[in-house]
């Protein structure tokens, strides 16, 4: 007998879960951890806060018996968390779990790439801002080389991992880069994805007059590029896809802000300490750690998600003004995961 599907209030079924890994990261940018909050003395989650690789595994198989069917590992820096491998390994084995994807900044893909291929994982997502160095490291602001990043994906790619480069755009940040990452990426035939920049958090400084939307893109690259779109794969699907004309090269948009796609949105968020967030603009979450931690079977945990995810109604981006934006108390990205 097929199990009734899981709807929140609005209908949305519960289908694709990010689980953040850590809140630390080797990175600081500037749009996301800028140095001056979360500076030497932050105080990161302590080491005991963090669900453990058998805790993230068992919410894991809960969250895909009651419909998830993809997971995204993220962080903060996923690659920061001591054998991850490990885990992917664990998580591979789920029944009925059909996709595990990773998004990371690169930095330590490349010396990881082979390890995390054999533990079963198949594509990554590397978000990669700029490729002038003197741009990206200013961007980064930790010192590291757009070639470190470029070289990660080549052996990412070297190692059989399918990979994907998101790119977030600001305006005054790093809009010059937009054609020249289309060029670079098209050229290597691996899709490349504009994020909107967003008001994540509470620490980034975001401003409407900084999103560069999708239609300022799809102008900007309708100038040198011909491009017909690609019908989604499945519902729920972020991004907004199109192909170079004659190629299998393939571009993406991810327009949370001018474009906003709530009403298909089946995605749940656990972060790194087990709070479970239904909206990346959630301002707080249900700890399921205290409740994995109690003792509680795996029905009690059920019973705890079941009727947050009933009742669901986020709808965060379709609703933004500018009051939401700037006023609402938002839970940081690098926390969260995006
Ligand atoms: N550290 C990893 C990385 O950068 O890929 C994973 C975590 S990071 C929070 C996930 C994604 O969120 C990255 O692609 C990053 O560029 C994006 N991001 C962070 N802050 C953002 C913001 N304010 N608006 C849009 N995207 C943002
Ligand atoms: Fe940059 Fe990702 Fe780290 Fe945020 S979590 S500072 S986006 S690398
Ligand atoms: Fe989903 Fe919230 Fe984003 Fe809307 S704002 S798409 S509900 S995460």
């Amino acid at each position: 007998m097929t199990k009734p599907m899981l709807q929140d209030k609005l209908g949305r079924p519960l289908q694709d879960l990010r689980i953040s890994v850590t809140d630390r990261c080797n990175f600081r940018c500037t749009y996301c951890m800028p140095k001056e909050i979360f500076g030497k003395d932050f105080a990161f989650m302590p080491k005991d806060h963090l669900l453990s690789f058998e805790e993230i595994e068992r919410l894991a198989r809960i969250f895909v018996d009651l419909g998830v069917k993809k997971i995204r590992l993220t962080g903060g820096e996923p690659l920061l968390r001591r054998n991850l491998p490990e885990l992917i390994q664990k998580l591979v084995m789920i029944d009925g779990l059909e996709d595990i994807g990773l998004t990371t900044n690169g930095v330590l893909l490349g010396k990881m790439a082979e390890k995390l291929k054999t533990a079963g994982l198949t594509r990554v997502n590397v978000s990669l801002d700029a490729l002038d160095d003197e741009l990206f490291q200013s961007i980064n602001d930790s010192g590291i080389s757009s070639k470190r990043v470029l070289e990660s994906i080549e052996q990412a790619q070297a190692a059989g991992l399918e990979v994907k480069v998101n790119m977030v755009v600001k305006k005054g940040m790093n809009d010059q880069e937009v054609i020249p990452m289309a060029k670079y990426f098209k050229e290597k035939g691996i899709t490349l994805r504009y994020i909107e920049f967003m008001d994540v958090g509470q620490s980034n400084g975001w401003d409407y007059s900084k999103v560069v939307t999708k239609k300022q893109l799809f102008e900007q690259l309708n100038e040198d590029f011909q491009l017909e779109p690609v019908d989604p794969a499945y519902l729920g699907e972020v991004a907004k896809r199109y192909r170079y004309k004659g190629t299998n090269s393939e571009v993406g948009f991810i327009t949370s802000v001018s474009e906003s796609f709530c009403s298909s949105c089946t995605r749940a968020r656990v972060a790194a300490d087990g709070k479970f967030y239904t909206c990346l603009f959630a301002s707080g979450g249900f700890d399921l750690k205290e409740v994995i931690r109690s003792g509680a079977t795996d029905e009690e945990l059920k019973d705890t998600i079941i009727p947050t995810w009933k009742e669901r109604g986020d709808r965060y981006s379709d609703e933004r003004t500018e009051e939401t934006a700037k006023n609402r108390k938002k839970i940081e990205m690098s926390y969260i995961g995006g």
